[in-house]
Protein backbone atom coordinates (compact mmCIF):
# COMPACT_ATOMS: atom_id res chain seq x y z
CA UNK A 1 0.00 0.00 0.00
CA UNK A 2 2.38 2.51 0.78
CA UNK A 3 5.44 0.87 -0.71
CA UNK A 4 5.54 3.39 -3.74
CA UNK A 5 4.65 6.57 -1.54
CA UNK A 6 7.40 6.43 0.97
CA UNK A 7 10.08 6.30 -1.11
CA UNK A 8 8.94 9.45 -3.14
CA UNK A 9 7.93 10.87 0.70
CA UNK A 10 11.78 10.41 1.34
CA UNK A 11 13.05 12.62 -1.24
CA UNK A 12 11.45 15.66 0.37
CA UNK A 13 13.06 15.24 3.99
CA UNK A 14 14.63 17.62 4.24
CA UNK A 15 14.15 21.78 5.32
CA UNK A 16 11.82 23.04 2.78
CA UNK A 17 13.62 26.53 0.84
CA UNK A 18 10.11 28.44 1.93
CA UNK A 19 11.01 27.74 5.91
CA UNK A 20 14.48 28.46 5.53
CA UNK A 21 13.80 31.82 3.72
CA UNK A 22 11.23 33.14 6.77
CA UNK A 23 14.60 33.48 9.28
CA UNK A 24 15.86 37.15 8.39
CA UNK A 25 18.27 36.45 11.28
CA UNK A 26 17.03 39.33 13.23
CA UNK A 27 18.34 37.13 16.61
CA UNK A 28 14.65 37.93 18.91
CA UNK A 29 14.68 34.31 19.00
CA UNK A 30 18.43 33.85 21.03
CA UNK A 31 17.37 34.30 24.52
CA UNK A 32 14.28 32.09 24.21
CA UNK A 33 16.48 29.40 23.73
CA UNK A 34 18.12 26.93 26.58
CA UNK A 35 21.20 25.70 24.72
CA UNK A 36 21.76 29.15 23.63
CA UNK A 37 21.11 30.29 27.15
CA UNK A 38 23.33 27.93 28.66
CA UNK A 39 26.40 27.82 26.34
CA UNK A 40 26.29 31.29 24.45
CA UNK A 41 27.19 29.50 21.14
CA UNK A 42 26.14 31.21 18.39
CA UNK A 43 26.09 27.96 16.00
CA UNK A 44 23.72 26.41 19.21
CA UNK A 45 20.95 29.22 18.49
CA UNK A 46 17.99 28.90 16.42
CA UNK A 47 19.33 31.39 14.41
CA UNK A 48 22.41 29.72 14.08
CA UNK A 49 21.14 26.63 13.51
CA UNK A 50 18.94 27.82 10.69
CA UNK A 51 21.98 29.35 9.02
CA UNK A 52 23.66 25.45 9.32
CA UNK A 53 20.60 24.41 7.46
CA UNK A 54 20.85 27.00 5.00
CA UNK A 55 24.45 26.35 4.52
CA UNK A 56 23.31 22.43 3.72
CA UNK A 57 20.86 23.29 1.10
CA UNK A 58 23.08 25.97 -0.84
CA UNK A 59 25.40 22.62 -1.03
CA UNK A 60 27.91 22.34 2.30
CA UNK A 61 28.41 18.60 3.25
CA UNK A 62 26.46 17.41 6.21
CA UNK A 63 29.81 17.24 8.93
CA UNK A 64 29.67 16.06 12.20
CA UNK A 65 30.45 19.32 13.53
CA UNK A 66 26.64 20.31 12.03
CA UNK A 67 24.67 16.96 13.32
CA UNK A 68 26.80 17.63 16.88
CA UNK A 69 24.90 21.24 17.07
CA UNK A 70 21.66 19.86 15.38
CA UNK A 71 21.34 16.79 18.07
CA UNK A 72 21.82 19.42 20.71
CA UNK A 73 19.19 21.13 19.83
CA UNK A 74 15.77 20.61 22.30
CA UNK A 75 13.27 20.70 19.69
CA UNK A 76 11.49 22.49 22.29
CA UNK A 77 10.17 24.99 19.53
CA UNK A 78 10.57 28.22 22.70
CA UNK A 79 12.09 29.73 19.68
CA UNK A 80 8.88 29.70 17.20
CA UNK A 81 7.10 31.20 19.78
CA UNK A 82 9.51 34.07 20.34
CA UNK A 83 9.84 34.44 16.38
CA UNK A 84 8.44 37.55 14.78
CA UNK A 85 8.63 36.42 11.35
CA UNK A 86 6.69 33.06 11.95
CA UNK A 87 9.56 31.23 11.50
CA UNK A 88 8.09 27.40 12.22
CA UNK A 89 10.99 26.18 13.61
CA UNK A 90 10.18 22.85 14.38
CA UNK A 91 9.54 21.47 11.05
CA UNK A 92 13.19 22.98 10.37
CA UNK A 93 15.10 20.80 12.94
CA UNK A 94 12.71 17.76 12.40
CA UNK A 95 13.55 17.69 8.42
CA UNK A 96 17.10 18.62 9.14
CA UNK A 97 17.41 15.33 11.37
CA UNK A 98 15.47 12.89 8.43
CA UNK A 99 18.02 14.61 6.08
CA UNK A 100 21.11 13.81 8.12
CA UNK A 101 20.23 10.55 9.67
CA UNK A 102 21.75 8.74 6.55
CA UNK A 103 25.29 10.60 7.53
CA UNK A 104 24.92 9.45 11.29
CA UNK A 105 28.08 7.28 11.70
CA UNK A 106 26.84 4.60 14.86
CA UNK A 107 28.41 1.60 16.45
CA UNK A 108 26.45 -1.75 15.30
CA UNK A 109 25.53 -1.62 18.95
CA UNK A 110 23.70 1.96 18.97
CA UNK A 111 22.12 0.66 15.24
CA UNK A 112 20.56 -2.54 17.05
CA UNK A 113 19.67 -0.80 19.71
CA UNK A 114 17.73 1.76 17.41
CA UNK A 115 16.25 -0.32 15.42
CA UNK A 116 15.11 -2.66 18.32
CA UNK A 117 13.21 0.40 20.22
CA UNK A 118 11.99 2.38 16.99
CA UNK A 119 11.39 -0.75 14.91
CA UNK A 120 10.07 -2.91 17.41
CA UNK A 121 9.91 -2.44 20.94
CA UNK A 122 7.78 1.14 20.65
CA UNK A 123 5.31 -0.76 18.29
CA UNK A 124 5.04 -4.02 20.59
CA UNK A 125 2.62 -3.59 23.61
CA UNK A 126 4.37 -7.52 24.25
CA UNK A 127 7.76 -6.38 24.40
CA UNK A 128 6.43 -3.34 26.45
CA UNK A 129 4.95 -5.23 28.95
CA UNK A 130 7.49 -8.19 29.25
CA UNK A 131 10.05 -5.29 30.24
CA UNK A 132 7.84 -2.91 32.11
CA UNK A 133 6.96 -6.25 33.81
CA UNK A 134 10.70 -6.21 34.93
CA UNK A 135 10.82 -3.09 35.99
CA UNK A 136 8.12 -3.60 37.99
CA UNK A 137 9.78 -6.01 39.86
CA UNK A 138 12.91 -3.78 40.44
CA UNK A 139 11.04 -1.00 41.73
CA UNK A 140 7.93 -2.50 43.80
CA UNK A 141 11.09 -5.20 45.69
CA UNK A 142 12.85 -2.26 46.88
CA UNK A 143 16.17 -2.67 44.73
CA UNK A 144 15.92 0.56 43.61
CA UNK A 145 15.95 2.65 46.49
CA UNK A 146 18.56 0.48 48.07
CA UNK A 147 20.13 1.48 44.86
CA UNK A 148 19.69 4.79 45.30
CA UNK A 149 20.51 5.09 48.72
CA UNK A 150 23.71 2.85 48.35
CA UNK A 151 25.33 5.70 46.53
CA UNK A 152 26.39 3.14 43.46
CA UNK A 153 24.78 5.08 41.22
CA UNK A 154 27.68 7.83 41.54
CA UNK A 155 30.03 5.31 40.47
CA UNK A 156 28.16 4.37 37.49
CA UNK A 157 28.51 7.57 35.81
CA UNK A 158 26.29 8.47 32.86
CA UNK A 159 24.15 4.87 33.16
CA UNK A 160 23.88 6.16 36.84
CA UNK A 161 22.27 9.34 35.82
CA UNK A 162 20.07 7.82 33.29
CA UNK A 163 18.80 5.18 35.98
CA UNK A 164 17.38 8.54 38.03
CA UNK A 165 15.24 9.04 35.07
CA UNK A 166 13.84 5.49 34.16
CA UNK A 167 10.27 5.63 34.40
CA UNK A 168 7.73 4.16 36.84
CA UNK A 169 5.94 0.67 36.05
CA UNK A 170 2.83 1.13 37.06
CA UNK A 171 0.30 -2.10 37.36
CA UNK A 172 -2.11 -3.21 35.68
CA UNK A 173 -0.79 -2.12 32.55
CA UNK A 174 -3.45 0.34 30.34
CA UNK A 175 -3.08 -2.19 27.76
CA UNK A 176 -6.01 -3.65 28.71
CA UNK A 177 -8.08 -1.08 28.59
CA UNK A 178 -7.50 -0.57 24.72
CA UNK A 179 -10.79 -1.76 22.94
CA UNK A 180 -12.81 -1.01 25.69
CA UNK A 181 -15.30 1.63 26.22
CA UNK A 182 -16.15 3.79 29.29
CA UNK A 183 -19.95 5.36 29.65
CA UNK A 184 -20.27 8.95 30.14
CA UNK A 185 -21.64 9.88 33.89
CA UNK A 186 -24.54 11.17 33.61
CA UNK A 187 -26.25 12.75 30.63
CA UNK A 188 -23.53 11.75 27.45
CA UNK A 189 -22.53 14.92 25.63
CA UNK A 190 -19.79 13.76 23.95
CA UNK A 191 -18.62 10.68 22.53
CA UNK A 192 -14.46 10.73 22.27
CA UNK A 193 -11.41 8.17 21.65
CA UNK A 194 -8.73 8.03 23.83
CA UNK A 195 -5.06 8.31 22.02
CA UNK A 196 -3.20 6.34 25.12
CA UNK A 197 -0.04 6.75 23.61
CA UNK A 198 2.68 3.11 24.14
CA UNK A 199 5.17 3.73 27.20
CA UNK A 200 2.53 5.63 29.31
CA UNK A 201 0.49 2.35 29.10
CA UNK A 202 3.32 1.01 31.22
CA UNK A 203 4.50 4.42 32.68
CA UNK A 204 1.48 6.17 33.25
CA UNK A 205 -1.20 4.02 33.41
CA UNK A 206 -2.72 5.48 36.52
CA UNK A 207 -2.24 9.04 34.55
CA UNK A 208 -4.09 7.23 31.66
CA UNK A 209 -7.13 6.09 34.33
CA UNK A 210 -7.13 9.57 35.84
CA UNK A 211 -7.82 10.52 32.53
CA UNK A 212 -10.83 8.72 31.38
CA UNK A 213 -12.25 9.07 34.75
CA UNK A 214 -12.18 13.08 33.99
CA UNK A 215 -13.54 12.93 31.00
CA UNK A 216 -16.50 10.66 32.03
CA UNK A 217 -17.24 12.72 34.86
CA UNK A 218 -17.40 15.48 32.11
CA UNK A 219 -20.23 13.67 30.10
CA UNK A 220 -18.23 12.00 27.61
CA UNK A 221 -18.11 8.47 26.38
CA UNK A 222 -15.05 7.75 26.14
CA UNK A 223 -13.48 4.96 23.75
CA UNK A 224 -9.95 3.47 23.86
CA UNK A 225 -10.01 2.66 20.36
CA UNK A 226 -8.23 -0.75 19.21
CA UNK A 227 -5.84 -0.66 16.51
CA UNK A 228 -4.14 2.50 18.04
CA UNK A 229 -0.29 2.38 18.43
CA UNK A 230 2.31 4.76 19.05
CA UNK A 231 1.99 8.41 17.76
CA UNK A 232 5.15 8.65 16.20
CA UNK A 233 6.51 11.53 18.30
CA UNK A 234 10.05 10.00 19.13
CA UNK A 235 10.31 8.47 15.52
CA UNK A 236 9.84 12.46 13.94
CA UNK A 237 12.08 14.05 16.27
CA UNK A 238 14.59 11.31 15.49
CA UNK A 239 14.19 11.86 12.03
CA UNK A 240 12.85 8.29 11.53
CA UNK A 241 9.61 9.84 9.52
CA UNK A 242 9.06 6.77 7.25
CA UNK A 243 8.43 4.87 10.17
CA UNK A 244 6.18 7.44 11.95
CA UNK A 245 3.89 7.70 8.80
CA UNK A 246 3.33 4.24 9.08
CA UNK A 247 2.18 4.64 12.68
CA UNK A 248 -0.20 7.73 11.86
CA UNK A 249 -1.47 5.71 9.15
CA UNK A 250 -2.79 2.93 11.25
CA UNK A 251 -4.21 5.74 14.11
CA UNK A 252 -5.85 7.25 11.39
CA UNK A 253 -7.13 4.20 10.51
CA UNK A 254 -8.10 3.13 14.48
CA UNK A 255 -10.12 6.55 14.84
CA UNK A 256 -11.67 8.03 12.09
CA UNK A 257 -14.45 5.15 11.34
CA UNK A 258 -15.75 6.18 15.19
CA UNK A 259 -18.21 9.10 14.38
CA UNK A 260 -16.34 11.11 17.48
CA UNK A 261 -16.36 14.20 18.63
CA UNK A 262 -12.97 14.44 19.22
CA UNK A 263 -9.51 12.52 19.43
CA UNK A 264 -7.83 13.00 22.74
CA UNK A 265 -4.44 12.60 24.11
CA UNK A 266 -2.86 13.76 26.94
CA UNK A 267 0.88 13.82 26.64
CA UNK A 268 1.92 17.64 24.62
CA UNK A 269 4.45 15.87 22.89
CA UNK A 270 2.51 12.91 21.16
CA UNK A 271 -0.64 15.34 20.18
CA UNK A 272 1.73 17.73 19.09
CA UNK A 273 2.68 15.02 16.36
CA UNK A 274 -1.06 14.03 15.86
CA UNK A 275 -1.70 17.80 14.99
CA UNK A 276 0.89 17.26 12.47
CA UNK A 277 -0.16 14.01 10.83
CA UNK A 278 -1.31 16.22 7.99
CA UNK A 279 1.97 17.16 7.24
CA UNK A 280 3.44 13.75 7.64
CA UNK A 281 1.34 12.86 5.31
CA UNK A 282 0.77 15.53 2.51
CA UNK A 283 2.38 13.77 -0.12
CA UNK A 284 0.26 10.90 0.56
CA UNK A 285 -2.35 10.29 -2.15
CA UNK A 286 -4.47 7.78 -0.03
CA UNK A 287 -4.03 9.40 3.01
CA UNK A 288 -3.71 13.16 2.95
CA UNK A 289 -7.23 13.82 3.80
CA UNK A 290 -7.86 11.28 6.19
CA UNK A 291 -5.11 13.04 8.06
CA UNK A 292 -6.74 16.75 7.08
CA UNK A 293 -9.60 14.94 9.64
CA UNK A 294 -8.13 13.51 12.09
CA UNK A 295 -6.06 16.49 12.45
CA UNK A 296 -9.11 19.07 12.82
CA UNK A 297 -10.56 16.03 15.88
CA UNK A 298 -6.98 16.00 17.58
CA UNK A 299 -7.50 17.98 20.97
CA UNK A 300 -5.19 18.40 23.88
CA UNK A 301 -7.31 16.78 27.11
CA UNK A 302 -6.38 20.36 28.57
CA UNK A 303 -7.44 21.86 25.66
CA UNK A 304 -10.69 20.19 25.41
CA UNK A 305 -11.88 20.41 29.30
CA UNK A 306 -10.98 23.88 29.15
CA UNK A 307 -13.45 24.39 25.73
CA UNK A 308 -16.71 22.70 27.77
CA UNK A 309 -18.17 23.98 30.80
CA UNK A 310 -16.48 21.94 33.28
CA UNK A 311 -18.24 19.81 35.96
CA UNK A 312 -17.83 21.82 39.19
CA UNK A 313 -18.34 19.22 41.46
CA UNK A 314 -14.94 19.02 43.30
CA UNK A 315 -13.79 19.10 46.39
CA UNK A 316 -11.07 21.20 47.95
CA UNK A 317 -7.20 20.09 47.15
CA UNK A 318 -5.77 22.61 49.37
CA UNK A 319 -2.43 22.93 47.93
CA UNK A 320 0.21 25.47 46.47
CA UNK A 321 0.86 24.46 43.00
CA UNK A 322 2.78 26.18 40.26
CA UNK A 323 2.60 24.88 36.60
CA UNK A 324 5.76 23.94 33.91
CA UNK A 325 4.76 24.44 30.11
CA UNK A 326 5.15 21.45 28.42
CA UNK A 327 7.21 22.85 25.30
CA UNK A 328 5.13 20.75 23.07
CA UNK A 329 1.48 22.08 24.37
CA UNK A 330 2.48 25.78 24.81
CA UNK A 331 4.91 26.03 21.64
CA UNK A 332 3.96 22.86 19.38
CA UNK A 333 0.32 23.88 19.67
CA UNK A 334 0.14 26.87 21.21
CA UNK A 335 -2.01 26.19 24.23
CA UNK A 336 -1.12 28.21 27.38
CA UNK A 337 -4.33 29.03 29.21
CA UNK A 338 -6.63 25.87 28.72
CA UNK A 339 -4.26 24.47 31.52
CA UNK A 340 -4.16 27.59 33.90
CA UNK A 341 -7.52 27.95 33.29
CA UNK A 342 -8.54 24.06 34.45
CA UNK A 343 -6.39 24.57 37.28
CA UNK A 344 -8.34 28.13 38.35
CA UNK A 345 -10.95 25.79 39.06
CA UNK A 346 -9.99 23.81 40.98
CA UNK A 347 -11.07 24.71 44.66
CA UNK A 348 -8.31 24.64 47.64
CA UNK A 349 -5.68 25.15 44.85
CA UNK A 350 -3.33 28.23 45.58
CA UNK A 351 -1.48 28.89 42.12
CA UNK A 352 1.99 30.43 41.96
CA UNK A 353 3.19 31.32 38.53
CA UNK A 354 6.60 30.48 38.12
CA UNK A 355 9.31 32.56 36.48
CA UNK A 356 10.08 31.60 32.69
CA UNK A 357 7.16 28.48 32.69
CA UNK A 358 8.11 28.73 29.09
CA UNK A 359 11.19 27.73 28.93
CA UNK A 360 11.97 23.98 29.00
CA UNK A 361 13.18 21.69 31.68
CA UNK A 362 15.56 19.51 29.36
CA UNK A 363 13.08 16.50 28.97
CA UNK A 364 12.47 17.32 25.40
CA UNK A 365 11.49 13.37 24.54
CA UNK A 366 14.49 11.23 24.98
CA UNK A 367 16.62 13.92 24.50
CA UNK A 368 17.25 13.91 28.91
CA UNK A 369 18.89 10.38 27.75
CA UNK A 370 20.68 11.17 24.81
CA UNK A 371 21.71 14.43 25.65
CA UNK A 372 21.77 13.74 29.66
CA UNK A 373 24.42 16.44 30.40
CA UNK A 374 23.22 19.50 28.86
CA UNK A 375 19.28 18.00 29.50
CA UNK A 376 20.52 18.03 33.35
CA UNK A 377 21.64 21.80 33.05
CA UNK A 378 18.62 22.59 31.78
CA UNK A 379 17.04 20.58 34.52
CA UNK A 380 18.89 22.61 37.41
CA UNK A 381 18.13 25.98 35.83
CA UNK A 382 14.18 25.26 35.44
CA UNK A 383 13.94 23.93 39.39
CA UNK A 384 15.44 26.97 40.68
CA UNK A 385 12.54 28.93 39.16
CA UNK A 386 10.34 26.21 40.80
CA UNK A 387 11.92 26.23 43.86
CA UNK A 388 11.77 30.00 44.30
CA UNK A 389 7.48 29.32 44.03
CA UNK A 390 7.52 27.55 47.45
CA UNK A 391 5.08 25.46 45.56
CA UNK A 392 4.14 22.30 46.85
CA UNK A 393 3.10 21.11 43.51
CA UNK A 394 4.58 20.54 40.12
CA UNK A 395 2.07 20.53 37.79
CA UNK A 396 2.79 19.87 34.18
CA UNK A 397 0.99 18.40 30.66
CA UNK A 398 2.82 16.04 29.40
CA UNK A 399 4.65 12.26 30.97
CA UNK A 400 8.10 13.13 29.94
CA UNK A 401 8.20 16.34 31.71
CA UNK A 402 6.37 14.91 34.63
CA UNK A 403 9.70 12.33 35.12
CA UNK A 404 12.06 15.01 34.73
CA UNK A 405 10.67 17.26 36.71
CA UNK A 406 10.12 14.11 39.31
CA UNK A 407 14.21 13.91 39.20
CA UNK A 408 14.60 17.27 39.34
CA UNK A 409 12.49 17.36 42.29
CA UNK A 410 14.31 14.32 44.02
CA UNK A 411 18.08 15.88 43.26
CA UNK A 412 17.44 19.99 43.08
CA UNK A 413 14.60 20.62 44.49
CA UNK A 414 12.08 20.46 47.68
CA UNK A 415 10.82 16.52 46.82
CA UNK A 416 7.86 18.25 45.21
CA UNK A 417 4.98 16.65 44.00
CA UNK A 418 4.63 16.20 40.38
CA UNK A 419 1.37 16.07 38.90
CA UNK A 420 -0.56 16.27 35.06
CA UNK A 421 -3.23 18.53 34.84
CA UNK A 422 -5.68 16.16 35.12
CA UNK A 423 -4.65 14.23 37.62
CA UNK A 424 -5.23 17.64 39.51
CA UNK A 425 -8.47 17.56 38.70
CA UNK A 426 -9.16 13.66 39.37
CA UNK A 427 -8.27 14.56 42.64
CA UNK A 428 -10.46 17.33 42.91
CA UNK A 429 -13.38 15.37 41.56
CA UNK A 430 -12.45 12.18 44.41
CA UNK A 431 -12.68 15.06 47.06
CA UNK A 432 -16.06 16.10 46.23
CA UNK A 433 -18.28 15.70 48.98
CA UNK A 434 -15.94 14.71 51.50
S1 LIG B 1 14.18 32.32 13.76
FE1 LIG B 1 12.92 34.17 13.81
S2 LIG B 1 13.56 35.27 15.64
FE2 LIG B 1 15.16 33.75 15.19
S3 LIG B 1 16.65 34.86 13.94
FE3 LIG B 1 15.22 33.88 12.51
S4 LIG B 1 13.63 35.41 12.11
FE4 LIG B 1 14.75 36.11 13.94
S1 LIG C 1 13.96 24.28 19.51
FE1 LIG C 1 14.57 24.97 21.58
S2 LIG C 1 16.73 24.29 21.80
FE2 LIG C 1 16.22 24.14 19.60
S3 LIG C 1 16.88 26.10 18.72
FE3 LIG C 1 14.70 26.38 19.27
S4 LIG C 1 14.70 27.21 21.36
FE4 LIG C 1 16.78 26.37 20.96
Amino acid sequence: MAGSTVSSETAVDKPKQADLDRCVHCGLCLNACPTYRQLGVEMDSPRGRIYQMVQVSQGAPITESYMEHMDLCLACRACETACPSGVEYGRLIEAARAEMDPHVRRSWVARLTRRFVFGHLLQSPGTMTAIGSLLYLYQASGLQKLVRLSGVLKLMGKLGQLEQLSPPAEIPFFFSKIGKTFPAEGERRYRVAFLAGCIANVSFASLNEATVRVLQRNGCEVVIPGGQNCCGALHVHSGIRDEARKLARRNIDAVLSGNFDAVISNAAGCGSTLKEYDELLEHDAEYAEKAGQFVRLTKDVSEFLASIELNPKMGAVQATATYQDSCHLLHGQKIKTAPRKLLAQVPGLEFREMPMADICCGSAGIYNVLQNEMSMEVLVAKMGSVNSTGAQWVVTANPGCMLQLEAGARLYGAKQRVLHVVEVLDEAYGLYGK
